[in-house]
């Protein structure tokens, strides 16, 4: 394992997977990509807390090995690329690794950074928990009634960046052959992408919330789609979705007509519930009967919007935290962008990068360091003490991003 420019820590080991299994050193090694625009900013708050909470929880016994790898601007100065070979192989070699915000290079020859780490990586499930914590000023009468996880399909739908503009010679092409062959007519100044949902893709996906859901214990899963309009897709992402679990998983699932049926109603004790609505429903479900829901499957973009949606339901996307997670790699990422008019103000909200750090250290298997630091997030902002993205909506003075971030030092 030698890197051009990355360096590795002397003093950390690598995390293995073998049979199945994470086996996570006392000492870690793990990469992280600062990130563009705030990325400098919440990532100078996020590791110093990441590392006291680890210490402190495991009496010095375990530490955070950080070691910086390289994406978007700053790769670019040090490699002339934006996205180095070595900081994919970086992630494939040491399997957990934390992210701040990269711009979309305009021109740079990527659609977007960020899809393409998570298709190169075949990172298959982007999973984002959305939770209320008190304190938050929430645009609904009870945001502390939804608290779901979020399963959402990475790396198909219409998100696989198969489209061409209108009047190119693959979109005509296109048009000329589904008219000829198929007798489909499509308005020939139109602009043409494709929507690809696969049966393995799906059922990877469904798998991976089925496992999540066992650990956790949560008690549902819902699989959101547009089947009723788009039948061979997002009506299959269905279909496939409860072939998983109540095929692969019969003897603990229950669908909701078993529910009513056989069990009056009531989920007997060590089930789970498997049910399915349609995504526009879905939408007013979360802000109508936000309790009724816990693990959510969707497909790519039907999950792109319900997460930014579910997570401004408790107070805003500044504190929503998200991970890709593939076969075993993960690559735990603050949801927002660079917001590049805040950059480098020591003024931005870094919650959802510590909270992408929470997940982190949960998925390597030590929660003891991840609930210290949800709990004293929670106490910060009981305690009144926010970045300006809060304190606006609490009527109040802001703190800086550091000043934050040390309260919440104090506070584990
Ligand atoms: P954005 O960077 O998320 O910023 C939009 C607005 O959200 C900001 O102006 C700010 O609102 C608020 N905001 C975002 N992060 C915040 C934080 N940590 N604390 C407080 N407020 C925060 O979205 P964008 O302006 O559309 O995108 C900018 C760039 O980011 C683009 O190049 C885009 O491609 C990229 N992007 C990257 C990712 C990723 O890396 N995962 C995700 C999304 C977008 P106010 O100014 O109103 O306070």
């Amino acid at each position: 394992m030698s890197y051009k420019i990355i360096k590795v820590p002397s003093n950390g080991e690598k995390i293995t997977f073998e049979e199945g299994k994470l086996n996570v050193p006392n000492h870690p090694i793990i990469p992280f990509i600062e990130g563009d625009g705030i990325g400098g900013d919440i990532t100078k708050a996020t590791l110093p807390l990441l590392n006291k909470a680890v210490e402190k929880a495991y009496n010095g016994k375990r530490s955070l090995q950080w070691m910086e790898i390289f994406a978007g601007e700053k790769a670019y100065s040090l490699y002339n690329e934006y996205l180095p070979k070595e900081t994919l192989q970086a992630i494939k070699d040491f399997i957990v690794a934390l992210k701040g915000p990269l711009t979309t290079p305009i021109g740079g020859g990527f659609r977007s950074l960020n899809v393409t780490l998570r298709q190169t990586l075949d990172l298959y499930a982007c999973v984002r928990p959305v939770r209320y914590f008190n304190g938050v000023v929430a645009p609904v009468k009870e945001p502390q009634k939804l608290d779901v996880v979020i399963f959402r399909e990475n790396t198909e739908d219409v998100y696989s960046g198969i489209e061409w503009e209108a009047y190119s010679d693959e979109a005509n092409a296109i048009i000329h052959y589904l008219k000829t062959h198929f007798h489909t007519h499509i308005n020939e100044s139109s602009a043409i992408g494709i929507k690809p949902i696969s049966e393995d893709a799906t059922k990877r996906l469904v798998r991976s919330a089925i496992s999540y859901m066992i650990q956790k214990k949560r008690k549902s899963l819902t699989l959101v789609h547009k089947g009723n309009i788009m039948k061979y897709t997002e009506g299959a992402f269905k279909t496939w979705g409860y072939e998983v679990a109540l095929e692969e998983y019969r003897d603990i699932f229950v669908s909701e007509d078993e529910l009513y049926a056989q069990y009056d109603g009531k989920l007997p004790e060590g089930k789970f519930l498997v049910k399915d609505r349609i995504a526009d429903s879905m939408f007013q479900q979360v802000l109508l009967r936000p309790d009724e829901y816990d693990v959510i499957a969707l497909p790519n973009l039907n999950g792109d919007y319900l997460s930014d949606a579910c997570a401004a339901q408790v107070g805003g996307i500044g504190l929503a935290p998200g991970a890709n997670i593939g076969d075993y790699i993960g690559l735990f990422e603050a949801t927002h962008g660079t917001a590049p008019k805040h950059a480098n103000k020591n003024k931005v909200n870094p919650s959802s990068l510590i909270l992408s750090g929470v997940m982190m250290l949960d998925y390597m298997g030590w929660p003891e360091a991840a609930d210290m630091i949800t709990k004293a997030i929670e106490k910060t902002i009981q305690s009144k003490v926010v970045t300006y993205d809060l304190a606006r909506l609490m009527n109040i003075e802001p703190v800086s991003t550091s000043e934050f971030a040390e309260q919440i030092q104090e506070n584990l």
